[in-house]
């Protein structure tokens, strides 16, 4: 019994998994707790149903076998309606179970099924009560025993798997076996009292088997659902955003390779949105991130809102979501039309505020489309779609906008620009440099090193051609180093009388790598660099964008007797607030402010506010970009003593601002 007990457990395959029916219905749709929905009882039901079949044939042999050898002693009436009615009720029970086994696979049974299992169990156990009065011969021993030997065999059997609900099979057993043992005691005879005792002996007996029985089948049960719900949660992480409970990058990437290839064999089109929050950052920090994440939790909500079910929803992290459209026909026209409408519609559901924790929000986001398939890889199609909400944030956030030819040649051309300048730091295509500052007597007063990459066919070439894209792919870290080591030999080189000081730019990436310290001080070492005549330039969003780590590193250099400067002034936050905390020494005004400042009053009301501030805050302010005389008069009339631009000077290369160093 133990050991059918044990195969029919581990074989029984009777999938009650939640997670699958979530995969195949739909990712977008899944909730963690329909993982765990797959519970003990309904296995239990699931357990006495699978063995019907089996014990209404033995059933069938046992009263087959009964009324055979009962025939001669029993009025044969009785016998054929017993043998009818208990076949009868198999049958209605083996209806039930044929309509049992078309139930789908869901976690959860209904308690109906739960009722049914007890009731045809008490019914079956009231035809052998039965059997036991009816087919029970006052005056043959041999014909009793017989009967109570089949009644305790029936008993015995069903308990193998009625024990997997104890009630039910102490029900079955109590009803089955009491009418005889009683029979035993009513009819008196030499044999009688000690048939009645055994009959309750075994009674009891069979009990206690259904009694040790149960707890096996409900532990084993037990362990197995806990396992497959192990199971699940481990593969649902894997592939769920918890937050969100949507899918993440994983799954979406999968689901989209497989939407990919079904749209390139049905020749028809689907769609990639690229989503993202406008000014997330900005409510998180304020708001606090318990606020932030339940705004992601709605935000995700409202995205599904308008979705069809068979549309995929996912989050990729951050305040980044995905929507995939994976049927919008086989024009790409058509498609294309439909993919902008339903983006713009939901675009607009962020039209009515969200309410999060009693607070109204107005929160806009940026859709980039992009149409799939177009021959690239589903990670591509992603990019193309994030290339395109680039775009949309570039022309004010709250837009959505479609992936285009132009948007995929700029892809391209920066994959080329990425490529030449792998090859450029390899080949040494690199050359700073130098554009001279000076004082309000035309005194040099310092120089700013200006990047040059000597391109094989299209010869110098400055950074805005570049500067992006080496910022985007990481490369402007092993550029910025070796910015900084020329910078540092070029100083170590120049006329140790000039005193003039080398400023640097460093881009944000590169400030914020880890190591970068550690490695400027290297080079500082190697090149024998005076670090006091060494200016660093960062922008004021790298500063600020996480100010404790910012002024912890520009404290360290300044040690080492680094000064800092602050450039594009004017153009980020600029806020005094913070600007007081920065350990810089000096402002750099933007060269937008300082280009037509005699014509344009707001640039001149903006330079004059800054020069005021850093008065304030004993900063030495630097104009750039002064390309006329009258620029200069007006700067040097509003307080500004240090200018660097075309007026003075281009950026050139280092023997030829060397010399005029000499000069
Ligand atoms: P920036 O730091 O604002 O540098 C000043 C830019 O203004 C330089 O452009 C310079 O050539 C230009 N300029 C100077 N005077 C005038 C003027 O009178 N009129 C006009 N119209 N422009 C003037 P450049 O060299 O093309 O550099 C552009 C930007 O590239 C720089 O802006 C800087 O942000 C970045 N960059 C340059 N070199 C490096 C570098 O070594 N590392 C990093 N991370 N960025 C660099
Ligand atoms: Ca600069
Ligand atoms: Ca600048």
């Amino acid at each position: 019994v133990f050991l059918d007990l044990a195969r029919s457990i581990s074989t029984n395959k009777k999938s009650n998994n939640g997670f699958k029916a979530i995969m195949s219905s739909h990712p977008t749709y899944a909730i963690p707790e329909s993982i765990a929905l797959s519970d003990v009882k309904s296995e239990q039901i699931r357990y006495t149903f699978s063995a019907v079949p089996s014990s209404l044939l033995a059933i069938l042999a046992a009263s087959l076998c009964l009324s055979i050898v009962q025939w001669e002693v029993i009025d044969h009436d009785t016998i054929l309606g017993w043998f009818l009615v208990t076949n009868l009720i198999s049958l209605v029970r083996l209806t039930i179970h044929q309509r049992f086994k078309r139930l789908p696979d869901t976690p959860l049974l209904d308690a109906i099924w739960y009722q049914l299992a007890y009731a045809t169990a008490l019914a079956s156990g009231l035809c052998w009560a039965a059997a036991g009065i009816l087919l029970y011969p006052p005056d043959s021993i041999v014909h009793q025993v017989f009967l109570a030997f089949v009644v305790a065999g029936i008993s015995a059997g069903a308990i193998t798997t009625l024990a997997a609900i104890l009630n039910m099979a102490r029900s079955f057993v109590i009803l089955s076996i009491l009418p005889v043992a009683l029979q035993f005691y009513l009819n008196a005879n030499e044999l009688s009292l000690t048939m009645t005792l055994m009959t309750l002996y075994f009674m009891v007996m069979i009990l206690i088997s259904a009694k040790r029985l149960n707890q096996t089948i409900v532990e084993s049960l037990t362990v197995r659902n806990q396992r497959e719900l192990a199971q699940q949660t481990i593969r649902y992480q894997a592939l769920y955003d918890e937050l969100t409970e949507l899918p993440n990058r994983r799954l979406l990437l999968e689901t989209m390779q497989q939407e990919i290839s079904t749209a390139e064999r049905h020749n028809r089109f689907g769609a990639v949105f690229f989503i993202d929050l406008d000014r997330f950052k900005a409510i998180n920090d304020s708001m606090g991130h318990t606020f932030g994440d339940e705004l992601l939790v709605q935000v995700a909500k409202k995205i599904t809102q308008r979705l069809r079910f068979e549309d995929t929803a996912a989050r990729l992290g951050g305040d980044e979501f995905v929507v995939l459209l994976g049927d919008l026909g086989k024009d790409q026209e058509a498609a294309s039309t439909h993919a902008s409408k339903i983006a713009e519609e939901i675009r607009s559901l962020f039209e009515t505020p969200l309410t999060i924790h009693d607070q109204e929000i107005h929160l806009t986001i940026s859709i980039g489309i992009a149409i799939f398939p177009a021959n690239v890889s589903a990670e591509d199609m992603l990019k193309y779609a994030d290339v395109a909400m680039y775009q949309a944030k570039k022309d004010g956030r709250d837009k959505v906008r479609l992936f285009s030819t132009e948007m995929q040649e700029a892809v391209e051309r920066r994959r080329r620009v990425e490529r030449g300048l792998r090859q450029a730091l390899d080949n040494n295509e690199f050359e700073l440099y130098f554009q001279t500052q000076f004082d309000e007597n035309h005194q040099i007063s310092g120089a700013e090193s200006l990047l040059r990459w000597n391109h094989p066919e299209k010869g110098v070439v400055a950074p805005g051609y570049f500067i992006d894209t080496a910022e985007q792919s990481g490369l402007i870290v092993p550029i910025g180093d070796w910015v900084l080591r020329s910078a540092c030999e070029q100083l170590a080189r120049l006329d140790s009388k000039s005193k003039v000081k080398l400023s640097v730019n460093v881009s944000p990436r590169q400030f914020a790598d880890l190591e970068f310290i550690g490695r400027l001080k290297n080079i500082i070492a190697q090149t024998s660099a005076d670090p006091s005549r060494l200016v660093l330039e960062i922008t004021e969003g790298l500063a600020i964008s996480n100010i404790e780590h910012s002024i912890d590193s520009m404290n360290q250099l300044r040690e080492l007797g680094i000064t800092f400067s602050l450039d594009d002034f004017g153009t980020g936050y600029s806020s005094l607030s913070y600007l007081n905390r920065l350990p810089v020494d000096e402002l750099k005004i933007d060269r937008s402010f300082v280009t037509n400042i005699t014509n344009s009053p707001e640039n001149a009301v903006i330079v004059d506010t800054i020069i005021v501030m850093a008065e304030h805050l004993k900063l030495a302010v630097v104009s750039e970009g002064v390309e006329t005389e009258d620029e200069l008069n007006y700067l040097i009339g509003h307080n500004c003593h240090y200018f660097q631009g075309y007026y003075f000077s281009r950026p050139v290369p280092f023997e030829e601002f060397n010399a005029a160093l000499g000069r």
